[in-house]
């Protein structure tokens, strides 16, 4: 693919929900138009998207229409079925690479590619059956977060064991066995942080500011932005970002979020392999967000400068929170983005709010 998509060009878009959406938002404004392949039809992404693919993220004749519809083509969540990718990649370029896809999907996978990057992580053992985990669990000297290796995402499909009785061992590994699983040793970490960054088609990378997230029941509440971490530790957070991308030859946005510890070190926990949901405040906070940021790259456009503008706090809507997105208008320097669900089920992400809390001189 020689210079930048020509306006009016198309990108596809494999995965139909909010991130999705925004990012067909973020083409409209660079004047590109987009397909969106999603089995959902009406899906939040194609509301906006100028045409939507119905059908499976493998389905062979999907696949090629969105191939022969697209200049080039992107995805909006890491479970994309790696050989769906590769078989667009044929036809189609496909940002950011299949295999940043591979190191995501798989948690085991995902450790040994950034352990091998040079970025450090909690300590793990592969676990695949009850003996192996009282075993994992003692090599983790007692204690350890275990999680099925691929399909997990807002916490579901972990067990956090800290100094587990052997009946809440067998009962864990009973409700999570059965498919491979991984033992992480158990961080006593002092806050988590994320940091999205972009890396261009000319091999730039740009990264934002780190956000502070907060976690309820395993869905990201809260991003807090600046981070109260010292520059040191923000910047070895961006150059772990830098290594990850340029060991994936990647092109488009990543978030990597990582664990803080005490001494401010810091431990990568989870690479996301497209806009993030931390990266949210980028939004409201920033001349250049997550989504247009990732369009850019994915056009071969150059990257926006990541600097922010102001201080901010975005926070999720998740289920019923929705129901204040009136109230939450009245206030000032708020920005309000909903995904155009119809339906507020208990734990599904609605929409999302950032508040400006002081600004910053660029
Ligand atoms: P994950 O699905 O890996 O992003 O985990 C969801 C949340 O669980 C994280 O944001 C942490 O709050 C917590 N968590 C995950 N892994 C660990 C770990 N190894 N040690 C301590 N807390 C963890």
């Amino acid at each position: 693919m020689s210079g930048p998509l020509a306006p009016g060009a198309t990108i596809g878009i494999v995965g139909g929900g909010q991130l999705g959406r925004m990012l067909a938002a973020a083409a409209a404004r660079l004047g590109y138009r987009t397909i969106v392949l999603e089995p959902q039809p009406d899906c939040p992404a194609a509301q906006l998207a100028n045409r939507q693919v119905v059908a499976a993220y493998d389905d062979p004749a999907a696949l090629a229409e969105l191939a022969d519809g697209a200049a080039a083509v992107t995805y909006e969540f890491e479970n994309v079925p790696v050989a769906a990718a590769r078989r667009l990649a044929e036809r189609v370029p496909v940002f950011p690479p299949p295999a940043a896809l591979e190191a995501a999907q798989d948690r085991l996978a995902e450790k040994r590619f950034l352990n091998a990057a040079g970025v450090a992580t909690a300590p793990y053992e592969a676990v695949d059956d009850a003996a192996g985990l009282a075993a994992a669990l003692a090599r983790l000297g007692g204690s350890g977060v275990l999680k099925t290796r691929r399909l997990g995402y807002d916490g579901k499909g972990q067990r956090v064991l800290d100094r587990p009785a052997p009946e809440a061992l067998a009962e864990a590994f009973a409700a999570l066995g059965g498919v491979p699983l991984i033992l992480e040793g158990l961080v006593r970490f002092e806050r988590e942080v994320s940091v999205i960054a972009a890396r261009g088609r000319d091999g730039a990378v740009a990264a934002y500011d780190l956000a502070e997230n907060v976690h309820r029941g395993g869905i990201l509440h809260s991003s807090t932005v600046p981070a109260a971490v010292s520059d040191r530790t923000a910047q070895a957070a961006r150059q772990a970002a830098r290594a990850i991308l340029e060991a994936l030859d990647y092109v488009g946005v990543i978030g990597v979020e990582f664990f803080v510890l005490a001494d401010g070190s810091l431990l990568a926990n989870e690479i996301a392999p497209r806009v993030h949901n931390s990266g949210h405040w980028t939004e409201a906070a920033c001349v250049v967000s997550q989504f247009e940021q990732h369009i850019r790259a994915v056009a071969g456009l150059p990257l926006g400068a990541p600097g922010r503008h102001s201080d901010c706090v975005m926070e999720n809507l998740i289920g019923d929170d929705v129901a204040r997105a009136p109230s939450l208008l009245a206030e000032a320097d708020l920005a309000l983005t909903l995904y155009g669900k119809a339906e507020a089920r208990p734990g599904r992400k609605m929409g999302h709010v950032t508040r400006l809390t002081g600004r910053v001189r660029l």
